[in-house]
C-alpha cells in the first residue's frame, strides 16, 4: 500500500486539516492523532484439511473519553493494523458526531472467509474473542459487524464472551440476530441512515430523487440495502451496481431480484441477464445524480476525482474518498457527504441495541427508525450549519471538515473535562 493511500495517514491528515481550521489545542491534537491502545493477537484454528493455521488479528481502542470503545470487526485478506487504526479513528468521530455516548474502536482479522467453511469461521470467531476478551465488554469496548462479518458471527462471539464470563452478556456486542437480542432495524440501519442523509442533501440541492439515477459500488449489507431503499423510499432508479468482480449497468434501471439470484447462484452480479458489464472504475465515473460507494476505501482519489459526474456523492463505505480528491470534488461542485455522517446509522442502531440489552426492554421497529431519523437529521443539520458559520467567516470548508470540527470539538472537550490535558 502506498503511503499516500495508507488509511491511517489519511485519517491523520483529515484530523490535521480540521485541527488547523478550528484552531484545536495542540495537546488535544497530539492525543487525538494516535490510538490509546492496540492489541495484536494470533489465533490457531484447526482447518478441515487437518492442518492448523495461525491467523493474525487486531483490536484498536482509539479514544474512550466519551464512553466505551465502539466499532466493527472486519474479516479481510488485506486487513492491516493501519486500516484498523484508521477505522477506529473514524469510529471515534462517527460516535461523537452522532452524539452517542461512545468512544471509537475497531477490530480486524487477516483471513479470506471465501475459502473457509462455517465450522472454520466459527472457530476463528471464538478464538478471536478468547484472545481479546480482557479488552472488550459492555462498558469497555463493544464490537459489531463490518466487512465480511455477519449477525451469525456476532452471535458466536457474544456466546464465547458469555461463556468466559459465566453469565449472559448480550450487551458486549451489537449487530446480533434478533433471537439473541439484536435490535429491530439493525440489519438495514447503515443504509437507512444513509438514505436519511440523501433525502436531506437532495432537498438542499433541489434534486428530485424520484427517478434520479443512482450508481452503487458494493453488493454487501450497505450496498444492497442502499439499492432497495432508494427505490422504496424515493422511487429512484439504480442504474449500476458492482461487487468485487466488477459492475453491471442498465440505463433503464436494474432489477434487484435478478442480481441477487445471479450473485447467490453464480457468485457475481456480473452473471445476471440483460445487463451491460462495466468495471468498478467505470461505475464511479458514470453520469448519474447520486454515486454511493458502499464497498472499500480509496475509491475516489486524485486520479479519478475530476471524472466523477455525480451531483451528490454519498459515502456509505468508510474512507472511499482520499483528502486530495476532497479538494477536487469541492472545486467541481460535487456535494460529497462524508462517511462518518452518512454511515452513522449502523452505529446509532448498535447504540440502541446496547441500550435495549442493558435495560432488558425492547423497542418496535418504528420506534427505532423514528429515533434514528431524528439523530441523523440533526447531525446533517449540524454539519451544514457549521459549514455556513465558516462560510460567513469567508472560509470555504468541505462537509467532511465541518463534520470533523463538530466531532473533534466534543471529544476534545470531554478530554479537557476529564483532565487529560
Ligand atoms: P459486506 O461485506 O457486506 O460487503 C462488501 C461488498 O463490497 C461486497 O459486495 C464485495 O463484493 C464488495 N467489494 C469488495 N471489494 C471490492 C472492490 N474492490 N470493488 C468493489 N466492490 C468490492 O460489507 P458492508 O458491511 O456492506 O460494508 C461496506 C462498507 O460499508 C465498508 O466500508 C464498511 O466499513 C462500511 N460500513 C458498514 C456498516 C454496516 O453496518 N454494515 C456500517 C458502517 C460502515
Amino acid at each position: 500500500m502506498s503511503e499516500e493511500l495508507n488509511p491511517f495517514k489519511i485519517a491523520q491528515e483529515q484530523l490535521d486539516k480540521a485541527a488547523e481550521v478550528m484552531k484545536l489545542d495542540k495537546h488535544a491534537h497530539e492525543i487525538l492523532r494516535e490510538p490509546m491502545q492496540e492489541v495484536a493477537v494470533h489465533m490457531p484454528v484447526k482447518m478441515r484439511d487437518g492442518n492448523t493455521k495461525v491467523f493474525n488479528g487486531f483490536r484498536v481502542l482509539y479514544n474512550n473519553a466519551r464512553g466505551p470503545g465502539k466499532g466493527g470487526i472486519r474479516f479481510h485478506p488485506q486487513e492491516s493494523i493501519d486500516t484498523v487504526r484508521a477505522l477506529s479513528a473514524w469510529m471515534t468521530w462517527k460516535c461523537s458526531l452522532a452524539n452517542v455516548p461512545y468512544g471509537g474502536a475497531k477490530g480486524g482479522i487477516i483471513c479470506d472467509t471465501k475459502s473457509m467453511n462455517d465450522v472454520e469461521i466459527e472457530a476463528l470467531s471464538r478464538g478471536y474473542i478468547r484472545a481479546i476478551n480482557k479488552f472488550i465488554g459492555p462498558q469497555i469496548d463493544v464490537p459489531a459487524p463490518d466487512v465480511y462479518t455477519t449477525p451469525q458471527i456476532m452471535a458466536w462471539m457474544m456466546d464465547e464472551f458469555s461463556k468466559i464470563q459465566g453469565h449472559n452478556e448480550f450487551g458486549v456486542i451489537t449487530g446480533k440476530p434478533l433471537e439473541v437480542w439484536g435490535s429491530e432495524g439493525r440489519g438495514d440501519a447503515t443504509a437507512t441512515g444513509g438514505m436519511y442523509v440523501l433525502r436531506e442533501a437532495a432537498k438542499m440541492q433541489k434534486i428530485d430523487l424520484k427517478n434520479a439515477k443512482i450508481a452503487v459500488q458494493g453488493f454487501g449489507n450497505a450496498g444492497t440495502f442502499a439499492f432497495t431503499l432508494a427505490k422504496e423510499m424515493f422511487g429512484s432508479k439504480v442504474v449500476a451496481i458492482s461487487d468485487s468482480n466488477g459492475g453491471v449497468y442498465n440505463p433503464k434501471g436494474l432489477d434487484f431480484e435478478k442480481l441477487r439470484e445471479a450473485k447467490e447462484k453464480k457468485g457475481s452480479v456480473q452473471d445476471a441477464k440483460d445487463v451491460e458489464k462495466i468495471s468498478n472504475e467505470e461505475l464511479l465515473e458514470l453520469d448519474v445524480d447520486v454515486l454511493i460507494p458502499a464497498a472499500i476505501e480509496n475509491q475516489v482519489t486524485k486520479r479519478n476525482a475530476d471524472k466523477i459526474n455525480a451531483k451528490i456523492l454519498l459515502e456509505l463505505a468508510n474512507g472511499p474518498v482520499t483528502p486530495d480528491a476532497d479538494d477536487i470534488l469541492m472545486e467541481r461542485g460535487v456535494l460529497d457527504m462524508p462517511d462518518f455522517l452518512v454511515n452513522s446509522g449502523g452505529v446509532t442502531v448498535s447504540y440502541f441495541e446496547w441500550v435495549q440489552n442493558i435495560a432488558g426492554y425492547y423497542w418496535e421497529a418504528q420506534e427505532v427508525y423514528a429515533k434514528l431519523d431524528k439523530i441523523i437529521t440533526k447531525s446533517f443539520n449540524d454539519v451544514i450549519a457549521t459549514r455556513k458559520a465558516y462560510a460567513d467567516k469567508k472560509m470555504k470548508i468541505a462537509p467532511r471538515t465541518a463534520a470533523y470540527i463538530i466531532a473533534v470539538d466534543r471529544v476534545a472537550k470531554a478530554m479537557k473535562a476529564r483532565g487529560w490535558y
